[in-house]
């Protein structure tokens, strides 16, 4: 009797846990609401043909010749020469400055004066790294918006083209800085050009910034600045991508199938509330900066730019910074891409050989095809944000009753034809579900806000998709 006792027992054990199990895989997915097409995996793939075309005018070569033209200069040093006889030497940062903004002009011309070529220049006072008064100028190309609603939304892309060598007050040695910082500094020039040219056919709504700052070794001087501008002049900078140490470092351990993509988990400008807001909601991984993070994911797996986003949920490197913070500060979604693995024998460090070991960041040990890779994941994003529209406003989940369904409204959007809602369980990294919502600014789901994350995004009518906004709980009325 025990053994049929013991075999019923377990039988009901194995029904119990199968039941169990197909609930859980199954839960966020199978209670669909009635009348609702079922979910889809928030994972498909998606991609508008002429975007694609379009990363594909990304050129390695052109790359080449933009980082070659940078180490050209010298020393590019935020405190190096910048009077107009070192300009003419072609030394210095003051000449690095203006051949950038020479290239922009140039890519302008060529799309018929589409883009408006601008500088932001201040004199950063004395400070840690900076011994006397300097000018530091920020250089940037704008690609005005094609719809005059959604022109004031902003997507930008950012690299430093300022360097160092071992010494950060050595302006007279060499500091080629290929990769630290001419690699991100020639994904902001080439995805300047490839998308000045493809915007008279995909007329982008929103307005691309195309960026490059100097002051980032001397302390993110130039990013500072320029958020700050943007922030009090009410720029509506919906994401920042800032590119800094992604030449693929020709060393043992890269892995050039992979670019990392930094984002913080608890945003640097919330305040006590937002804290204990996002403490008491469960919101550590869904700072807009980490959105922007999944968001580079799905058009990594959309669009084959040959370089695949590794998302790191951690605001950079471990105790080390860049430009994305500076405007995270500001309240704006920034994320740092950077190549895979680092080689710190060619990062900061005055060109030499010692012990038979090579030093300094030489552009012989960039691989310009990975930049052109990663080039292309960042066109890929500017103009899918761009084409999008904008994300869904006050998203609210109404919380007046305590049910196992979840309700939430939202705002429409300038340029949407649809919404979705996207959700994932609490414990998963990225999105895993999708609904669609046809006509409307609001669904009810049965699924449990308990158990899952979610977020509602916007959706025009070729299919492009808006950055998600995460709910708010509508307190009782
Ligand atoms: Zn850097």
């Amino acid at each position: 009797m025990a053994g049929v006792t013991g075999l019923r027992c377990h039988f009901t054990t194995l029904v119990t846990s199968a039941l169990m199990l197909t609930l859980t895989l199954c839960a966020p997915l199978c209670l669909a609401q009635e009348g609702q097409d079922p979910p889809r995996l928030a994972s498909d793939h998606h991609k508008d043909s002429r975007i694609e075309l379009a990363i594909q005018q990304v050129s390695a070569d052109r790359i080449q010749q933009t980082i070659n033209k940078l180490v050209s200069f010298n020393n590019r040093s935020t405190i190096s020469a910048q009077d107009d006889a070192s300009i003419k030497a072609g030394k210095g940062i003051g000449a690095a400055r203006e051949w950038i903004k020479t290239e922009f002009e140039r890519y302008s011309k060529d799309c018929g004066g589409c883009l408006e070529v601008k500088t932001d220049a201040f004199t950063e006072q004395p400070a840690d790294r900076i011994p006397k008064p300097t000018e530091i100028t920020n250089v940037y190309a704008v690609l005005r918006g094609s719809d005059p609603k959604q022109a004031d939304r902003i997507v930008l892309v950012t690299g430093h083209y300022d360097s160092r060598n071992s010494d950060t007050f050595n302006v007279t040695d060499p500091a080629p800085g290929a990769n630290d910082d001419g690699s991100g500094t020639a994904v902001s020039l080439e995805c300047a050009r490839v998308l000045s040219q493809a915007a008279a056919k995909l007329k982008f709504p929103a307005t691309i910034i195309f960026l490059t700052v100097a002051g980032e070794e001397q302390g993110l001087n130039g990013s500072k600045h320029f958020a700050q501008m943007a922030k009090q002049q009410g720029w509506k900078i919906e994401a920042v991508l800032n590119n800094d140490i992604v030449g693929g470092n020709l060393g043992a351990g890269q892995d050039a199938s992979l670019v990392r993509v930094f984002s913080e988990g608890l945003p640097a400008a919330a305040s006590e509330a937002e804290i204990k807001r996002i403490r008491a909601l469960g919101g550590e991984s869904d700072s807009t900066s980490r959105e922007l993070a999944r968001y580079v994911a799905d058009v990594g797996r959309s669009y084959d730019a040959g370089v695949k986003p590794l998302l790191i949920f951690r605001l950079d490197r471990f105790l080390r910074g860049g430009d994305h913070y500076a405007f995270n500060q500001q309240g704006f979604a920034a994320v740092r891409f950077t190549e895979f693995r680092e080689d710190f024998n060619r990062q900061h460090q005055t060109p030499r050989t010692e012990n038979g070991i090579e030093y300094g960041d030489l552009a012989k040990y960039v691989d310009f095809e990975y930049v052109a890779h990663v080039a292309r994941l960042n066109a890929a994003t500017l103009a899918s944000l761009a084409s999008a529209p904008a994300p869904p406003s006050n998203v609210k989940m109404l919380t007046q009753n305590l049910d196992n369904d979840t309700a939430l409204t939202w705002e429409p959007s300038a340029g949407a034809a649809a919404y979705e809602v996207v959700w994932r369980s609490t414990n998963a990294a990225d999105w895993e579900y999708v609904q669609p919502v046809s006509g409307g600014t609001s669904a009810t789901l049965k699924v449990s806000k308990d158990n899952v994350i979610f977020g509602v995004r916007a959706v025009d009518a070729a299919g492009h998709r808006s950055l998600p906004d995460v709910p708010e709980p509508e307190s009782k009325k």
